[in-house]
């Protein structure tokens, strides 16, 4: 066989020679923006040479800090195809985190949305690497906050549009990312050019994602959470469609975009597809979205109640799971040929699991001292993966060899596995209750509590109790219409005869907004802080229900 490195260049040059046509569609604040594959090509040959000409060599990272726009796109390509690493910075970290991911990462370059400015400029002083600060803007004004700041389009304007991309290794690093740990700072991946190929090869499997050609993708899930979960390189491989919804992308926008652009296939966290349903349900049937063949839900739990929305409308939901350690996909959830005649609920007992590891991963599932467990749906313990595009280790990080052990990436994910080899998550192991020695999943909690008709969003987080040790708590944010009068008595009344009394959650606190990850799930360290600041103290053997 031939070695052939496996890279992000043989990615690009597949849309410019088969998909030049094919287009890159930006939502932008009053206008659409479009161009095509040919298009992308040039331009990511105009930024290599504007970063070549900012100093940026083999190895440097260049941080991106900006929504999903066709210029992130640029940079996705650029970067690596230059022999440079595309750093995606998440833009709701806090400013601390920004300094430290900013100086730990070392970047060279800032790539900066014009709108994002302000948070960039608050810590400039305090980035130790960066050396030229580039603004994504179509106007001719550069930041005056920022030393050494440019805008965009006169350096790329100025740029050659065609550049000698170098032969690669296809170890070599492409991309990096971090991600929130439970305590300390944010963990950096970094994503080398193999492990990108192969993730995209696996997206395009039909019993994977099934991307092909004809789909018109759109990938709500942000640039900076573990590379669009493949979308982009995915996109420009198969010459599809790719919808990119620009600076903040609500319901309303998504679902315009969705109708609009014909969108087959679009992929986001469940707080999105929550608002997407709201949002068709209060549109009184203005709203098309037939074109969709598939929406794609990961990065928390789906509630059965969604599936079933979904279905309601015509749309399929298919579950996703994955990590910003595995590029991110791991598992999808596909039925198998036998279950395809399995009736209603029997299909849903299916579909509410994380689902098969696609090809070309491993799994296992091991309990506190490594051993392995049975696959019976019905033994919880952590899941274990490895695979081509998993990480080995953090990026210059002592606490890499807490995670990755013996060549297995550790998810701290408790799951089940069934005999049929699907996976289904019972919780992360940071968010179990512990009630008396006994494992509460908040996750099935909250699906339950969402299955209520006049709640929206709903999340449990187990708090100290001094004779269980810990009970559960559920934070409950009603819809509209039910804001004054959903009370708590009604919601445990919902959950009666779906748990033993003592999963029971032991107080329900209404509030208006549920608190989000930066990535846009619930936000349960919030919630820890909101209980531990109103109610310093532990409740007493009062309200146990165990
Ligand atoms: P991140 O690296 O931010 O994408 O977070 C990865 C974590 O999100 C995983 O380890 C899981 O705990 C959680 N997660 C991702 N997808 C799902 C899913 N479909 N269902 C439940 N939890 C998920």
């Amino acid at each position: 066989m031939m070695k052939y490195p496996l890279t992000i260049t043989s990615i690009l040059n597949r849309a410019r020679i088969y998909f030049p046509r094919k287009e890159v569609v930006t939502r932008l604040p009053g206008s659409i923006h479009r161009y095509s594959y040919a298009d992308l090509y040039t331009r990511v040959c105009r930024l290599s040479n504007v970063l070549s000409s900012l100093g940026v060599e083999k190895g440097d990272r260049v941080g991106v800090f900006g929504w999903n726009t066709y210029r992130y796109l640029e940079a996705y390509f650029a970067a690596p195809c230059m022999g440079a690493v595309v750093h995606t910075i998440n833009i709701r970290l806090a400013p601390n985190d920004l300094v430290h991911i900013i100086n730990h990462a070392k970047d060279k370059v800032l790539l900066i949305d014009e709108d994002l400015l302000p948070a960039i400029e608050a810590i400039a002083p305090r980035l130790e690497t960066v050396k030229q600060f580039v603004v994504m803007t179509d106007d001719e004004i550069a930041s005056q906050g920022l030393p050494n700041a440019h805008d965009y389009e006169t350096l790329m304007a100025q740029a050659s549009d065609s550049y000698d991309f170098p032969e690669l290794g296809e170890d070599d690093p492409a991309g990096l990312c971090y991600t929130s740990a439970t305590t300390g700072d944010p963990k950096g991946v970094t994503y080398s050019h193999r492990g990108l190929y192969l993730h995209t090869l696996t997206q395009c499997m039909t019993d994977s994602l099934s991307l092909s050609e004809r789909d018109v993708i759109l990938p709500v899930v942000p640039m900076f959470h573990a590379n669009t979960w493949g979308v982009p390189y995915t996109s420009a491989f198969l010459g599809a469609t790719l919808v990119l919804p620009g600076p903040r992308p609500d319901a309303a926008a998504v679902c315009n975009l969705i109708q609009q652009e014909k969108v087959t296939i679009s992929l986001g966290v469940p707080t999105i597809w929550i608002g997407v349903l709201d949002y068709v349900a209060r549109s009184e049937g203005s709203c098309d979205l037939s074109s969709l063949r598939s929406l794609v839900s990961g990065g928390s739990a789906v509630p059965p109640y969604m599936f079933r929305a979904f279905d309601d409308m015509g749309i399929p939901m298919t579950h996703a799971y994955g990590m910003t350690e595995a590029t991110p996909l791991v598992t999808i959830c596909n039925y198998k040929s036998h279950m395809e005649s399995w009736d209603d609920d029997a299909k849903m007992n299916v579909r509410v699991k994380q689902g098969l590891p696609v090809a070309g991963l491993e799994i296992r599932l091991v309990d506190e001292n490594g051993t392995d467990l049975p696959w019976d749906g019905v033994n919880s313990g952590e899941l274990l993966v490895r695979g081509p595009w998993v990480a080995g280790e953090y990026l210059d990080d002592e606490r890499s060899g807490d995670t990755f052990i013996d060549g297995w990436y550790h998810t701290g994910d408790v799951v089940t596995v069934d005999p049929e080899g699907y996976v289904q998550i019972v919780d992360r192991a940071k968010d179990m209750v512990k009630s008396g020695g006994e494992w509460i999943s908040s996750v099935d909690l909250e699906a339950a509590i969402m299955a209520h008709p006049a709640v929206y969003e709903a999340a449990v987080i187990g708090i100290p109790h001094d004779r269980w040790q810990e009970r559960p708590l559920a934070y409950v944010v009603p819809t509209a219409e039910h804001r004054d009068s959903l009370d708590r008595d009604t919601v445990l009344a919902h959950l009666e005869d779906k748990f033993a009394r003592w999963w029971l959650p032991d107080d329900v606190i209404f509030i208006d907004e549920m608190p989000k990850t930066a990535v846009g799930k619930f936000d349960k360290k919030v919630l820890r802080q909101q209980y531990a600041s109103a109610a310093p103290t532990a409740p007493t053997t009062s309200g146990g229900t165990q």
